[in-house]
């Protein structure tokens, strides 16, 4: 939708093709027993005034159509170590948390300050988050390979602190092992800058960008899956065709599904046998088990912050769907809902796709009795589990409903139902956005970074490419 408003901006005819029958069915939501609930935005980071998620909404003409709706900046996210009972409330803003850290581990003072400096300097590097920074199409590739497992180690041996400065890598679904120092400090650190939700969730972000879109006279098709690229002997586009048979000619085409996709949506010949089995082979990031519930009054806890239970054990493990559900870590978020006025809860906790794999070519809606039966089962043991780790919302929640990664592979369109896509991992090169084929480009958070933050940085960094980075940067700065 990024990619469509940019071009569309710079007077370009543009046309979105969505498989399913709505925008954005990742984000928008949905409503069950009236009350509406978050599925793929919980909270971004980086929307403070002036901050640079706030600076694309205005540039996108987003922002009047949404009204942002700040964490709890003294305790955005909530960790609770189970096992030792300490639970740490993050804080916005690099100052209070060098300040916080430093209060919560004295000793540590100096580890503190190089990893929220070296966060720091990685935001402030990007002309992608820092706009008085000069565009540099190789800021864009990362070339320092320094893991943030390796970092962490170079400046402490705490372990409680290494876990605390490293959680948000479930923010992107890659554990410190594999994730990039860079990556790392490029997502969490956007959030130890500002944490908001929009008021009424995904959906009002869906539902400010199908304004925008309908303002530029985006076409949309909806319902209407791109079958294949039609790709000519001299290899340029000449259009797509979708699952209906209809034929649209266009020079250009953004990919922004996932790129697994591309290989089935392109003729044999579009490209080489190696590129073909890179993308291929491309690993995604975990999925999960997610357990939506209501509450009749807000919880406390709850309000205007996240909380991660964390039983202890490795990232590795949770992000590898190597451990148990009761070895697990959840993640809780609530949100109030004006209209039912009651507060939705969402719980969700790392699950690996391979058990579900051979349910993968059923049917939302008709799936088989096995699945059924399996679905209900390991959402009643993740019930229990969540009450059992907090038994303070036995009692207040109501869990309706759930989704497993069979119902995530669906509604996200990734082969594994994973969270975040392609992993951003030291052990993968993602691909770049120009392809060998003339006009066409690929965008979306499998690009340069994750979440809707990420996915919108690719949107600029394609779009840039296309019509001019120099002149999309100069725009960005007028609203920085
Ligand atoms: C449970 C969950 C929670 C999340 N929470 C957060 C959060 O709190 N904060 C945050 O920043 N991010 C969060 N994310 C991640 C965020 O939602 C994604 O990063 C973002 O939606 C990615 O956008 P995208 O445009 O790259 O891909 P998508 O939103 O996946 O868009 C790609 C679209 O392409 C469509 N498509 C696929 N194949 C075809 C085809 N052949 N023809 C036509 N259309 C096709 C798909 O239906 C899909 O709608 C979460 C994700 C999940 C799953």
């Amino acid at each position: 939708m990024t990619t469509a408003m940019l071009l569309a901006k710079d007077g370009a005819q543009v046309a979105i093709i969505e498989s399913f029958p709505l925008l954005a069915p990742t984000v928008r939501g949905f409503r069950r027993k009236g009350v509406l609930f978050d599925t793929g935005l919980h909270y971004v980071g980086g929307l403070g005034d002036g901050h640079p998620l706030d600076v694309y909404f205005k540039h996108l003409g987003i922002s009047n159509h949404i009204r942002k709706k700040a964490y709890n900046p003294c305790g955005f996210d909530r960790f609770l170590f189970e096992k030792k009972a300490l639970s740490y409330d993050i804080p916005c803003g690099f100052d209070k948390l060098t300040s916080t850290f430093t209060k919560w581990f004295p000793n540590e003072g100096k580890s503190i300050e190089r990893y929220f400096t070296a966060i720091q300097q990685t935001l402030d590097a990007s002309p992608f988050l820092n706009f008085s920074m000069d565009f540099d199409l190789g800021s864009a590739i990362h070339s320092d390979t320094t893991t943030l497992e390796d970092f962490l180690a170079g400046i402490t041996e705490n372990e409680e602190l290494k876990t605390l400065l490293c959680y948000q890598n479930l923010l992107y679904g890659v554990p410190p092992t594999e994730a990039l120092l860079i990556t790392h400090a490029l997502v969490a650190g956007s959030y130890y800058m500002s944490a908001h939700t929009i008021e009424g969730g995904g959906n009002a972000l869906v539902k400010a960008y199908e304004k925008r879109l309908k303002e530029l006279n985006v076409e949309c098709f909806c319902g209407n899956r791109v079958e294949s690229i039609l790709i000519n002997d001299a290899k340029e586009v000449e259009g797509v065709t979708l699952n209906t048979g209809k034929n649209l000619s266009t020079r250009s085409c953004i990919w922004t599904a996932h790129p697994h996709g591309l290989i089935k949506a392109t003729p044999d010949s579009a490209f080489r046998p190696a590129f073909k089995k890179r993308l291929a082979i491309l690993e995604d990031t975990t999925s999960a088990l997610m357990l939506f519930g209501i509450c009749e009054e807000p919880i406390e806890s709850l309000n205007g912050r996240n909380i991660f239970l964390w039983p202890g054990g490795s990232f590795d493990d949770n992000l590898n769907g190597r451990s148990n559900q009761n070895e697990s870590i959840i993640y809780l978020s609530s949100t109030y809902d004006k209209k039912s006025k009651k507060t939705a809860i969402t719980a969700i906790t790392p699950q690996p796709y391979g058990p579900y794999a051979q349910w993968k070519d059923s049917k939302r809606g008709n799936r088989p009795p096995e699945y059924v039966e399996h679905k209900k089962n390991v959402l009643e043991t993740f019930k229990q589990e969540i009450f059992r780790r907090a038994p303070e919302l036995q009692g207040s929640i109501e869990f309706i409903d759930g989704a497993t990664p069979l119902t995530l592979k669906d509604y996200c369109a990734t082969p594994t139902g994973s969270l975040y896509g392609l992993k951003h991992s030291v052990n993968q090169f993602n691909p770049a956005p120009i392809t060998k084929v003339s006009g066409l480009t690929i965008a979306g958070q499998g690009i340069v970074a994750p979440g809707i933050l990420g996915a919108i940085v690719s949107a600029y960094l394609t779009c840039g490419i296309l019509i001019g980075h120099d002149h999309l940067h100069k725009e960005l700065r007028q609203h920085a």
